[in-house]
C-alpha cells in the first residue's frame, strides 16, 4: 500500500502472574473496589450527565454502579459539536493526534490495576482476561498513533507529467459512531475509538448496555490525555432506547461495530436508508469456528489448546472454538484426554487468580446457553458436563459442555459460551470437512493440528477464515501480530490492529497542481 514506512513499536508487557511482588498490587486494587460503586451514564463534551441505572457485576448480581441513556437531546448536542470541532482536530495532523493517543496508552498502563479490577467487576472477566484486555487496549492506543503518524501526517507524492506535482492525503470523515460489544468492554471500546479518532474524526462511542462503567473510565481517560471532549462523546444506553437517534442522524460519517451478525445487518439497512452522505460500515461480527486435528497431531498439546480455545473467556469470543473436528483413529484416546483436562477446571469468583472460567455476561446469556443444552441433550451425543455442584450458586455461571455430533448442520447459529461440538471425520473427509466450514458462511477463526508437512498451507489456500492459525489455540489476537477479523457472515473486514484498518475511517484526497 502507499504511504510511509512503518515506525518501530513495542507490545505492552502487563503482569507476571507467577511474581507475587507484582500480583499483591493488583489483587489489592480488586479488594479495594469490593464496595465501590461507579457511575457511566453519558459524558457529552466532557461533562458526565447524572446516572441511575443499576450495572450489575454477573458473578454476583450485586449493583456496581450506574448508567443512564442518553437522552435524545444529549445525542443531538453530541453530534453538533463533534461535527463542528472534527475539522480542528483533523487539522491538528497526525502527529499531533500521535503524541495525545500514546498518552492515552502510557495512563492506561499507570491505571492498569484500576481497569482490571473494574473489567473484572463489571463484566465478569477473570484478572487474567483483564490483564490481558488492558494490553490489548494499550497496543491499539499506540499502534493506531503509529498510524496516524505514518499515513496523516504528510502526503504520500506520486508521480506525474513534467510540470504537475501530484500527491496524497488521508483525512477524516467526519463523525464517527462506534458500537462496541462486552466481551472485550475495554478493549473493543478503545480499539474502534482510538481508529477513528486517529484518522481525524470526531466521535460519539457507544458501548455495550451491560458494559458502561469502564467505557466512561476509558473516556475520562483520553480526555485527560488531551482529547477534546467535544471531539469525542460517550452514548450509553440500550440499543432501543439510542440506536435509532444514532444511527438516523444525517451527520454521521462512518460506523464501526462489533456486535452479531443480525445485529449489523439490521445497522447497515438503518444506514441505507438515512438521509445524508453513504455511510460506510465497518462490522465484526460472530463466528462458527472449527479446529481440525488429524492423527499426527500432538494430542497434549491439542487438549491444552482446545481448553484454551474453547472454555477460557467463559467462551464468550468471537474467536472461540466450536467445533474440533478430530480424525476418527485418535478421536477415542483425544477425547478421553479432554474430558480429564475439563474436570480440573475452576469455575467461580473472576476476581481470584486460581478461577479458569468466570461467570457469563447476563440472564440472557444464560438462558440461551441453557436452551441449547437442553436441545443438545436430545440431538447429540453428550462427552462431559461440568459438574453443578462445583458450580458458585448465585451468578450467572455456565458450566463447559463437550458434546458430539453428527454433522454441522445441527448448528444454525453461533453459540455464545463454553459449549464445544465435536465431529468425527475419516482421513478421506478431510475436503468434505473443508467445504462444510466453508458452508457455514461464517469465517472467523480457523485451527488446524496436524505436523504433516504441506497440509497448513494447502488447507490455508481453501478455508475462508480471517485468522488461520496452525499448532497453537486459536484466540487473543495481539495487535500488529496477528491483525484481527473475518469474513463472509463474520464482517466487513478491515483487520483491528492491522495496517489497513485506519484507512476505512478516512477520506482520500489528491491535490494535482500545474507547476
Ligand atoms: N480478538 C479477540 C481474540 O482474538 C476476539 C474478539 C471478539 O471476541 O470480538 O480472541
Amino acid at each position: 500500500y502507499l504511504g510511509h514506512e512503518p515506525l518501530p513499536r513495542k507490545n505492552s508487557a502487563g503482569i507476571e502472574l507467577t511474581d507475587p511482588c507484582a500480583v499483591e498490587p493488583l489483587l489489592q486494587a480488586v479488594e479495594a473496589t469490593q464496595d465501590k460503586s461507579w457511575s457511566g451514564g453519558p459524558i457529552i463534551d466532557g461533562t458526565a450527565a447524572a446516572a441511575d441505572l443499576p450495572v450489575v457485576n454477573p458473578a454476583t448480581g450485586e449493583t456496581v454502579g450506574h448508567t443512564a441513556n442518553a437522552s435524545e437531546a444529549q445525542i443531538q448536542q453530541a453530534f453538533a459539536s463533534a461535527a463542528e470541532h472534527q475539522r480542528a482536530w483533523n487539522r491538528l495532523g497526525g502527529n499531533a493526534r500521535a503524541t495525545i493517543l500514546d498518552k492515552v496508552a502510557d495512563l492506561y498502563e499507570q491505571h492498569m490495576d484500576e481497569l482490571v479490577a473494574m473489567i473484572c467487576r463489571e463484566a465478569g472477566r477473570t484478572l487474567n482476561d483483564g490483564i490481558s484486555e488492558v494490553r490489548e487496549a494499550v497496543d491499539f492506543c499506540r499502534y493506531y498513533a503509529n498510524g496516524a503518524r505514518q499515513h496523516f501526517s504528510t502526503p504520500t507524492v506520486l508521480p506525474g507529467p513534467t510540470g504537475e506535482s501530484n500527491e496524497l492525503s488521508l483525512c477524516g470523515r467526519g463523525v464517527f459512531v462506534c458500537i462496541s460489544p462486552w466481551n472485550f468492554p475495554l478493549a473493543i471500546f478503545t480499539g474502534q475509538v482510538v481508529a477513528a479518532l486517529a484518522a481525524g474524526n470526531g466521535v460519539l462511542a457507544k458501548p455495550a448496555e451491560q458494559t458502561p462503567l469502564i467505557a466512561a473510565r476509558a473516556i475520562q481517560l483520553m480526555h485527560e490525555a488531551g482529547v477534546p471532549g467535544e471531539v469525542l462523546h460517550l452514548v450509553t444506553g440500550t440499543g432501543a432506547a439510542v440506536g435509532k437517534p444514532l444511527l438516523d442522524d444525517p451527520r454521521v460519517a462512518g460506523v464501526a461495530f462489533t456486535g452479531s451478525t443480525e445485529t449489523a445487518k439490521h445497522i447497515n439497512r438503518q444506514l441505507a436508508a438515512k438521509d445524508g452522505p453513504i455511510v460506510p460500515l465497518i462490522a465484526e461480527t460472530g463466528g462458527q469456528n472449527v479446529m481440525i486435528v488429524d492423527s499426527t497431531a500432538l494430542p497434549e498439546q491439542v487438549v491444552d489448546d482446545v481448553i484454551q480455545s474453547a472454555f477460557l473467556s467463559a467462551g464468550q469470543r468471537c474467536s472461540a472454538l466450536r467445533i474440533l473436528c478430530v480424525q476418527d483413529v485418535i478421536a477415542d484416546n483425544l477425547l478421553n484426554m479432554l474430558k480429564g483436562a475439563c474436570e480440573e477446571l475452576t469455575l467461580g469468583d473472576p476476581a481470584r487468580l486460581e478461577t479458569d472460567i468466570g461467570p457469563v455476561i447476563d440472564e440472557k446469556a444464560l438462558g440461551l446457553l441453557e436452551k441449547h443444552r437442553e436441545r443438545m441433550a436430545q440431538e447429540a451425543k453428550p462427552l462431559f458436563s461440568f459438574d453443578p455442584a462445583r458450580q458458585p450458586a448465585s451468578g450467572t455461571f455456565f458450566g463447559p459442555q463437550v458434546v458430539e455430533i453428527e454433522d454441522f448442520n445441527l448448528l444454525k447459529r453461533e453459540v455464545f459460551g463454553p459449549f464445544l461440538h465435536v465431529v468425527r471425520f475419516k482421513a478421506e473427509e478431510l475436503e468434505d470437512v473443508i467445504q462444510r466450514i466453508n458452508a457455514t458462511g461464517y469465517g472467523l477463526t480457523f485451527g488446524l493440528h496436524s505436523r504433516i508437512e504441506g497440509r497448513a498451507g494447502a488447507i490455508f489456500k481453501r478455508v475462508d477464515a480471517g485468522n488461520c492459525y496452525v499448532n497453537r489455540d486459536m484466540v487473543g489476537a495481539v495487535v500488529g501480530v496477528n491483525p484481527f477479523g473475518g469474513m463472509g457472515l463474520s464482517g466487513t473486514g478491515p483487520k483491528a490492529g492491522g495496517p489497513h484498518y485506519l484507512f476505512r475511517f478516512a477520506n482520500e484526497k489528491t491535490k494535482t497542481v500545474n507547476t
